[in-house]
């Protein structure tokens, strides 16, 4: 087993997470191996992912738990992003969370004042919107209110779909959807493909050739474009072959079965 001669090419390795490296609990074919495989060819990694379910420190233990090792600096979530994105408002701006407790807690951690099951919920400035699984109507009637009455919308991406354990589920995008919708607005998304994330790893990575590898057209081989870098789509998740082979501005410079197929040669 070695590295293939399209990794070969490159220093660093960014890799979605969902439908790339795992779907659900389980890792893709031989995943572990193609990590080994890239960290024992000094190939630094970096995880960058759309899915906010989880905190960065929640992702490494994932990572750990299913046997793939990883440090908290190679997480780039883009709750991440929301949170980098909401740094510089006026600190204590009352915002409503449609998101998991993870996004809570970047929204917290960037200085925001969370107003979620209070009285002045309706009455929040901003409103963040990331997937999670108890999202139900009350989010999204107080959510309709509050941007009807001027709140700015901050998406965590618009992925409409992800790989789930049976089968896809409704992604971030869905809600955003719903609520762009209903409420005539346009939300400010600082998910993939927004290359904010892809720059906020290649920071972190430092200088060098980079490849993003992931399942998804629209967000991986789209976002690592618009962040000036490669992308290689793999087909354990979202993109069928054929969507990939038709794609052509961008193309992948790789479409490979799975990570490991990719990854080794
Ligand atoms: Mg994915």
């Amino acid at each position: 087993m070695s590295l293939s001669p399209l990794l070969s090419r490159y220093d660093h390795v960014l890799l979605d997470l969902d439908g790339c490296v795992w779907v659900d609990q389980t890792p893709t074919p031989r995943a572990r191996e193609a990590l080994g495989e890239l960290r024992g060819a000094g190939r630094t990694i970096a995880f960058v992912t759309n899915n906010s379910r989880l905190a960065p420190e929640e992702y490494v233990r994932k990572l750990w738990a299913l046997g793939l090792q990883a440090s908290l600096e190679e997480i780039v979530t883009v709750g991440s992003a929301v949170q980098y994105e909401l740094a510089d408002r006026r600190r204590g701006t009352p915002t409503y969370v449609i998101g998991a407790e993870a996004v809570y807690r970047h929204v917290t951690d960037a200085g925001m004042r969370v107003v979620n099951g209070t009285n002045r919920a309706p009455e929040a400035e901003i409103v963040v919107i990331a997937g999670h699984d108890a999202f139900d109507f009350t989010e999204l009637r107080v959510a309709t209110q509050a941007v009807l009455a001027g709140a700015e919308m901050i998406a965590a991406g618009r992925d409409r779909i992800f790989p789930g354990p049976d089968g896809m589920w409704p992604g971030t995008g869905a809600i955003v959807a719903a609520l762009e919708y209903a409420t005539q607005q346009r939300a400010h998304s600082v998910g993939k493909p927004d290359p904010l994330s892809f720059r906020t790893a290649l920071d972190r990575l430092g200088p060098g050739r980079a490849l993003m590898v992931g399942d998804r057209l629209d967000s991986d081989l789209g976002g690592a474009a618009a962040a000036g870098i490669d992308a290689a789509i793999v087909l354990t998740g979202v993109a069928t072959r054929r969507q990939a082979e038709a794609a052509t501005e961008p193309a992948p410079v790789a479409i490979a079965e799975n990570l490991y197929a990719l990854v080794t040669a």
